[in-house]
C-alpha cells in the first residue's frame, strides 16, 4: 500500500525548500503529477491526499482514466505528443495542453474546443537540446508559432514547456532551465497583450533546478508513484 500523503508531503517539502533557496513564493509553483502508466486507483488515491491535477501522455490510457474518476474535480493536463487524429478528444477532455508543437495541431485544437468550456491552456514545448527526434520546436522557431498560437481565440498560450534531457549536476540542469526562462522573458516583452506565465519545466530528477530558474509547473511522476515499469 502507497502511502499517498507521505509522497506528497515529501515532494512538497522539496518545492518548498527549492522556493525558498530561490527567494520565491512556494505558492508560485505548481505540482503536476504525472500518472502515465498508473492505474485510477493510483490517481484516485493521491486525490484523496489533496492533489488536484493530474498529466497524462497517452489519449486513450487518459480517457480509460477519466472515465473510471468521473467523479473526481480533477484538473487534467495533457503533456505527450499530439497526433492529428487525437485533437477532438484532447480538445474535450482536458483543461492544459503542455505539448504543443504545431500549427496545424493548434488550430484544430481551437475549432475543436467545445463552446461550453473555457479556453484551452496550452504551452508551446521547446526542444531544448536540439534532440533530432525529440519532441519541440526550436527557439528560432519560436516567435513566428507563439504569435500564430496567441491569435486563436479558443485557446490561451500560457508559456512554455521543455524536458531536457537528464544531467547530474545542478548547475548544468539550472543553466539548461534558464533557456528556458530567457526565452518566455523575451516572449513577454514579444507579445505584452498575451498572458504569458508559465515555464512548465522539471520532473522528479530536476525540480530543484527548474525552481531556481522559475518553474511554475513541475511534472512529476517517479518520486510520487514510484518507478514506472518499462515499457
Ligand atoms: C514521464 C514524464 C514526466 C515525469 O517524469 P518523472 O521523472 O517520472 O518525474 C514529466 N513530464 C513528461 C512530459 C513526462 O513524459
Amino acid at each position: 500500500m502507497h502511502n499517498w500523503r507521505d509522497k506528497l508531503i515529501e515532494v512538497h517539502d522539496r518545492l518548498q525548500q527549492a522556493a525558498k533557496q530561490a527567494q520565491r513564493d512556494p505558492k508560485t509553483v505548481r505540482l503536476l503529477a504525472v500518472s502515465k502508466t498508473q492505474d485510477a486507483n493510483a490517481v484516485r488515491g493521491l486525490f484523496a491526499a489533496g492533489q488536484r491535477a493530474f498529466g497524462e501522455n497517452y489519449l486513450q490510457e487518459a480517457l480509460d482514466k477519466q472515465a473510471k474518476l468521473a467523479d473526481l474535480a480533477i484538473e487534467w493536463h495533457f503533456i505527450g505528443p499530439i497526433q492529428s487524429n487525437k485533437t477532438q478528444a484532447i480538445a474535450s477532455h482536458f483543461d492544459w495542453v503542455h505539448s504543443l508543437e504545431r500549427l496545424k495541431i493548434a488550430e484544430r485544437l481551437d475549432r475543436q474546443r467545445p463552446e461550453h468550456l473555457g479556453p484551452l491552456n496550452v504551452c508551446i514545448q521547446i526542444n531544448l537540446d536540439q534532440e533530432p527526434n525529440k519532441s519541440g520546436i526550436s527557439l528560432a522557431e519560436l516567435p513566428q508559432l507563439a504569435a500564430a498560437v496567441a491569435s486563436l481565440p479558443r485557446l490561451r498560450l500560457r508559456g512554455l514547456m521543455a524536458i531536457p534531457e537528464p544531467r547530474e549536476q545542478f548547475a548544468e540542469q539550472l543553466a539548461v532551465f534558464q533557456q528556458l526562462q530567457k526565452a518566455l522573458l523575451e516572449l513577454q516583452t514579444a507579445q505584452p497583450q498575451t498572458q504569458l506565465d508559465t515555464l512548465s519545466m522539471g520532473m522528479s530528477g530536476d525540480l530543484e533546478a527548474a525552481v531556481a530558474a522559475g518553474a511554475t509547473w513541475v511534472r512529476v511522476g517517479t518520486a510520487l508513484f514510484g518507478p514506472r515499469a518499462k515499457a
